[in-house]
C-alpha cells in the first residue's frame, strides 16, 4: 500500500461559475487559474501521483502550458489516474475535505463522490468527500477562496 497527500487552494475570481469534483456550482464564482480552476480535482491528482511518486499536478500539466488553459481538470485527473494504474496501482480510498465559507457542499457531495469514483475507475464506496469552514479565519474564512486536502491510499495491483 502507498498513501499519498495532496493540497490546493485558489481565490474566487469571479469569472464564469465555480466547478468543484466536476460538478459546476453556477450561484458560485468561478475560481481564478490556468486551468477551469478545479482545486479539487487538483488536490486528488497530487494525493495520487504523491501517493505512488509520480510527481504533481504542476509538473504533469504545466500552467505555462497553453493546452491547459480552460481545462477540463477532471480530465487531467483521469490522465493522473492512468499513469497511477499503468506504474501498477488501483485506488484503495480516497479522503477529501474541501475548505470554504461559500458554496455549501453538502447537497453536492453525492454527484462529486460519483464524479470523482468514475475518474478513479473506482466504487463511490472508497471515495469521501467532506466540506467544512474555516470559521471565519484567514483569507479563506474571510470567503476570498478556497482550500483542499486529499489523502488516497494506492494498492498495488501485481
Ligand atoms: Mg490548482
Amino acid at each position: 500500500m502507498r498513501i499519498g497527500h495532496g493540497y490546493d487552494s485558489h481565490v474566487f475570481s469571479g469569472d464564469g461559475s465555480l466547478v468543484l469534483g466536476g460538478v459546476v456550482f453556477g450561484d458560485c464564482p468561478a475560481l481564478k487559474a490556468h486551468s477551469d480552476g478545479d482545486a479539487l480535482a487538483h488536490a486528488v491528482i497530487d494525493a495520487i501521483l504523491g501517493a505512488a511518486a509520480l510527481g504533481d499536478v504542476g509538473s504533469l500539466f504545466p500552467d505555462t502550458d497553453p493546452r491547459f488553459a480552460g481545462a477540463d481538470s477532471m480530465e487531467l485527473l483521469r490522465s493522473a489516474a492512468s499513469k497511477v494504474f499503468a506504474a501498477g496501482y488501483s485506488l484503495g480510498n480516497l479522503d477529501v475535505t474541501v475548505v470554504c465559507e461559500r458554496p455549501r457542499l453538502r447537497g453536492r457531495v453525492p454527484a462529486i463522490r460519483e464524479r470523482l469514483a468514475a475518474a478513479l475507475s473506482s466504487d463511490v464506496s472508497r471515495v469521501s468527500v467532506k466540506g467544512k469552514t474555516n470559521e471565519g479565519m484567514d483569507a479563506v474564512g474571510e470567503g476570498r477562496g478556497i482550500a483542499v486536502h486529499a489523502v488516497a491510499l494506492l494498492e498495488e495491483t501485481r
